[in-house]
């Protein structure tokens, strides 16, 4: 295999069979490229970093991952990396954040979702058995730890006061629920109805500040639902999350937008988390292109002309830095954002997971504060699977057979539209 620039090793996948597959870590023009091959379905390249090798490994560095530690050969590789971390099913270190798989009912239809399939047998878990997992989830991460309500939407489940008054009950203190807001929009009530119950945070699916993404992505518009949704939670004392999946030449001219969108909205929301596009499920392009995270940075820095900058973002140190940027904002009297967190190299933190859970229930929780987190992960898919993301995966899937899942195996789908491993949870 011929490469530009070599930089290093990791393990992937054949994005056809799932086979095991050493990749090569190059640069490429000015970019950084993954290239693998399987000896069934031959040579597979794809772009995991839009700038040259001197950011990718300054990115790794301040993320606790030095260069001269990065597998050079494929015997250091294997020394590295003995475990095939990729195939393995269990987490390997704590959640920061789990989810709990309430329902693969929606009352939407994406083709990019993460979840649901088709194929699959519905799924709609009694409050029983969720309260199992929950105390599974408890019992291995702590109370205190963070949970995530997911679908499909876990509105459609009527039981959903419940089932957050059930985790109140068991100690949780931070309950998100991850929705599309559709339900939310409609009825203040239920809001309320949602906050007394324990939820705490509402982490909104929110694409653009027109109908253009929501009209490619669902067929409709939702713009003015999504408002909605924000208001009601508003007046229900509920925190809300913005939650863009940015994909490109859809709504990657809207990045600025949204942040200047979530600051009208503040005190109410508190962060935007973007999530550039990764392909599971039946996505279909013929152009699987991803949006990485320096040419995400330098959007937001372009597109809220200055106010807020890449430098004010630095790359995780418990999940891999490759997984997530991080950036914590205030509102100045001028109206503007003004950055308390800046780019800086830390060491890896094997406790971590500690920070972010106690800085995640700081500040995506009602109050009158006028703080933004802009943040965002890169989730993998099948292309750009890599195992020493895996090996340090902070957000994971609460597993029916008691076991915390890494989501970015959770919900590994290939070129056929299969998943690694089948189900929901
Ligand atoms: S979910 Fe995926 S992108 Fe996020 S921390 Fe885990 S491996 Fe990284
Ligand atoms: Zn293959």
């Amino acid at each position: 295999m011929k490469t530009d620039k070599f930089l290093h090793y990791t393990k992937s996948l054949c994005p056809q069979c799932f086979e095991e597959v050493i990749a090569i870590v190059a640069q490429k023009d000015n970019e950084i490229v993954m290239k693998k091959t399987c000896p069934m379905h031959g040579d597979f390249e794809t772009v995991i970093w839009q700038e040259g090798a001197e950011g990718y490994l300054r990115w790794l560095d301040y993320g606790g991952i030095d260069a001269e530690g990065l597998a050079k050969t494929e015997e250091e590789l294997e020394k590295k990396q003995p475990d095939n971390a990729i195939f393995r099913q269990q987490a390997m270190q704590q959640p920061a954040a789990a989810a709990l798989m309430t329902t693969d009912r929606c009352n939407m239809d994406c083709p990019i979702c993460f979840t649901r399939n088709k194929n699959e047998a519905p799924y709609y878990p009694t409050l029983s058995e969720l309260k199992e997992m929950m105390l599974f989830y408890k019992n291995h991460a702590g109370a205190g730890a963070p949970l995530e309500f997911c679908g499909g939407e876990p509105t459609l489940r009527d039981d959903l006061p419940q089932l957050a008054q059930m985790a109140r009950e068991m100690g949780f203190d931070y309950i998100q629920l991850n929705t599309n807001g559709i339900r939310l929009s409609e009825d203040v009530g239920y809001c309320k109805e949602l906050q007394q119950s324990g939820i705490t945070t509402v982490y909104l699916g929110f694409d653009g500040v027109d109908e253009a993404p929501y009209l490619y992505k669902y067929g409709r518009k939702m713009l003015a639902q999504k408002k909605k949704a924000i208001e009601n939670c508003a007046e229900a004392s509920l925190a809300v999350v913005l939650v863009p999946c940015i994909i490109p030449h859809v709504n990657d001219g809207q990045i600025g937008g949204i942040v200047q969108l979530a600051k009208q909205y503040m005190p109410t929301v508190k962060g935007v988390y973007f999530q550039p596009v990764s392909y599971f499920g039946i996505y279909e392009s013929d152009e699987k292109k991803h949006i990485t995270i320096p040419h995400l940075l330098n959007e937001i820095e372009r597109q809220t002309e200055g106010e807020v900058k890449r430098e004010d973002f630095f790359p995780a140190n418990y999940e891999h830095p490759l997984c997530s940027f991080n950036g914590f904002f205030l509102q100045g009297k001028d109206g503007r954002l003004h950055a308390i967190t800046k780019a800086k190299k830390r060491a890896y933190a094997a406790d971590g997971y500690k920070n972010i859970r106690s800085s995640t229930k700081k500040t995506w929780r009602a109050s009158n504060q006028k703080s933004l987190t802009i943040a965002g992960m890169a989730f993998q898919d099948a292309s750009n699977i890599d195992s020493s993301r895996i090996a340090r995966c902070s957000i994971q899937i609460i597993g029916k057979d008691k076991q915390m899942i890494p989501l970015c195996n959770k919900y590994l789908t290939n070129d056929a539209e299969e998943k690694m491993y089948g189900g929901i949870n």
